[in-house]
């Protein structure tokens, strides 16, 4: 993979860079992506920390619990709101949640699974061939 991974909100004032190889990209059936995302789930790839740097604007965090308990911060375009990632993950430390619609070129990632499987929604489509969990894999 051809690095850094480039993207950014959907007004162009916020930017980043991850300059790491995506450790795992999914599609996420939580709560709260179906009510950030308004739609069946998000997609997401997990990036090192320390990897992924904003480089224009600033994000707005918007703190939440997770199913864990434990807290994750949701950052956001201050402007147009488009999400573009999770930190502090409680229940993956040194992991960012890099939404991956926000990627210059989205097909850069290939989603290998489902996880959150249990909140989805009865309606959502989930390919039988493909591995699901119904929390957070491991
Ligand atoms: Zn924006
Ligand atoms: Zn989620």
């Amino acid at each position: 993979m051809t690095l850094p991974l480039s993207g950014g909100c959907a007004c162009g004032q916020v930017r980043y860079e991850c300059s790491a190889e995506p450790l795992f990209t999914a599609h996420c059936h939580c709560r709260d992506c179906q009510k950030a995302g308004g739609g069946q789930m998000s997609t997401v790839s997990g990036v090192p920390s320390a990897a992924l740097r904003v480089v224009r604007g600033e994000t707005r965090s918007f703190h939440y619990a997770g199913s864990s308990g434990k807290g994750l911060e949701r950052h956001f375009c201050p402007t147009c709101g488009a999400r573009l990632f999770t930190d502090h993950v409680g229940a993956m430390p040194g992991v960012i949640f890099l939404s991956v619609g926000n990627l210059d070129e989205p097909a850069r990632v290939t989603p290998h699974m489902h996880i959150f499987t249990a909140s989805a929604q009865p309606w959502a489509s989930i390919p039988a061939d493909m591995p699901q969990f119904p929390g957070m894999p491991g």
